[in-house]
């Protein structure tokens, strides 16, 4: 172990903010960032802390927390998703805020960086309450969010539902204003292919490494950690790519087949019993096993610091492409790097889902609709190009990927604030 304090079973977690700022330092050291820009980029715009008395169904009245950090705008409106968890924490989203900072930048997209949270446990919620904590939640944040000021957009246990609440609210208090929110019903104004996007986009990513490095992609294998929204779309794309996805897991547990999952199948299968658990046709495992499956993929696309100082020992793979945000604590990067493990950005790997909020966004504001192919093709070229650039840059500095990407960032919003005046 490289870093970090040990405890009995591995080394400490670093939370997002810690994450954030352990990469953003090293990228802006290399880059050789000036003192005062360093100090201006490392910390959030704004902050807004809210709370929000909602009454439940049994009556009662909860006071539910929530957050939005808007970390920079220097390239455009903030933007970035909603998280709804019972452990979300203000730090978790600060450094999330700047991890869309840094991705905005990376992809060339004229927005900043946000992201905001309500500590509540969604899935024990009814519809009815989830209701009342969305619109609760966007009249306390309505004069800090819009159109060209800050853009949410959905995260873990947020979709389409709670993206047209959030519209619906902003609309009534500010007049019609679709453009306030992406990731919303086709039919409220969402593009066509946003659903999908996060998980289209990580499937570009691993096709690309692939065609660069000689890999065919019926004959590769993945492993991917969370079946939701980014977890099911990345299996379901590389499938089609022709990837054999030989274990899944989400909270209740893991399941593996050798011979490839029937990613549909999966899909129906938790749709009724609520998990990947018990899919006929599969092992059913413990959710952390699958980490030492052997593949040529490892996709973790559930939370942060999935891989960690308690199994990244045993991991078996040769790329993990991060489809989460922060998934990889970086107190482990050091001994996986050792291992010859590739680790592919979250910045650059899980952008498609920005990158088509942002086609959302254009299309909403020109009151003009754009086709599903028109959607995917441009994603794809923006995956590809970035691709190229991290990689590149890579090579150039010979740094990693990683810091690549973060210098690229980096170097980017720099400019723009140092030519907007912002310091
Ligand atoms: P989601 O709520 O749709 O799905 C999360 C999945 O993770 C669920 O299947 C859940 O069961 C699973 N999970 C949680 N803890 C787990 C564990 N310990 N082991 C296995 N599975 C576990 O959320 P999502 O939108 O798919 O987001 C997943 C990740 O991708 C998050 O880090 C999010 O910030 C990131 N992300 C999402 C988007 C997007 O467009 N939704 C875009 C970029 C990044």
């Amino acid at each position: 172990m490289s870093e970090g304090e040990n405890n009995d079973k591995g080394f400490r977690l670093l939370n997002c903010e810690e994450a954030s700022k352990h990469h953003f330092e090293r990228a802006a050291n290399k880059l050789k960032l000036k003192r005062q820009v360093r100090n201006w980029l490392r910390i959030p715009f704004r902050e807004i802390s809210v709370h929000l008395p909602v009454v439940m169904d049994d009556g009662n009245l909860h006071i539910f927390e929530g957050f939005r950090v808007q970390h920079n705008n220097a390239r455009g409106p903030h933007k970035g998703g909603t998280r709804y968890h019972p452990e979300v924490t203000l730090g978790d989203i600060r450094g999330m805020a700047s991890w869309m900072t840094w991705k905005t930048a990376l992809l060339n997209l004229p927005l900043g960086g946000a992201k905001g949270g309500v500590i509540c446990n969604a899935k024990k919620m009814s519809e009815a309450e989830l209701e009342r904590v969305t619109r609760k939640y966007t009249q306390a944040i309505s004069v800090d969010i819009g159109p060209y000021q800050d853009i949410p957009a959905p995260d873990v246990n947020t979709d389409e539902k709670v993206m047209a609440w959030i519209m619906d609210e902003y609309s009534k208090l500010r007049g019609y204003s679709p453009a306030v929110v992406t990731g919303k019903p086709v039919d409220l104004g969402g593009s066509p292919g946003r659903k999908s996007a996060t998980g289209q986009g990580v499937a570009h990513i691993v096709e690309q490494w692939a065609v660069e490095n000689s890999y065919k992609m019926e004959e590769t294998t993945a492993v991917v950690q969370g079946f939701g929204n980014v977890g099911y779309h990345t299996a379901h794309y590389l499938n089609k790519m022709g990837c054999k996805i030989v274990a899944i897991s989400d909270t209740g547990a893991g399941i593996v087949n050798r011979d490839g999952l029937d990613v549909g199948k999966v899909f129906k299968h938790k749709e009724e019993t609520g998990s990947v658990s018990g899919f006929p046709g599969a092992e059913t495992v413990d959710k952390e096993k699958i980490f030492a499956q052997e593949c040529d993929f490892l996709i973790p696309a559930a939370l942060e610091n999935a891989i960690n100082g308690d199994n990244f020992a045993d991991i078996n793979t040769r790329v993990i492409f991060e489809a989460a945000n922060g998934p990889t604590c970086p107190l482990c990067e050091p001994d996986l790097e050792a291992k010859g493990i590739t680790i592919m950005p979250d910045i650059l790997v899980n952008s498609g889902g920005v990158v088509v909020s942002y086609f959302e966004w254009v299309q909403n504001l020109q009151q003009f609709s754009w086709s599903e192919e028109q959607v995917d093709l441009e994603l794809q070229k923006k995956m590809k190009n970035a691709y190229n650039r991290v990689t590149e840059k890579a090579a150039e500095e010979k740094v990693s990927l990683r810091i690549a990407a973060y210098m690229l960032a980096i170097e980017k919003v720099a400019v723009a604030a140092q030519t907007r005046g912002a310091y």
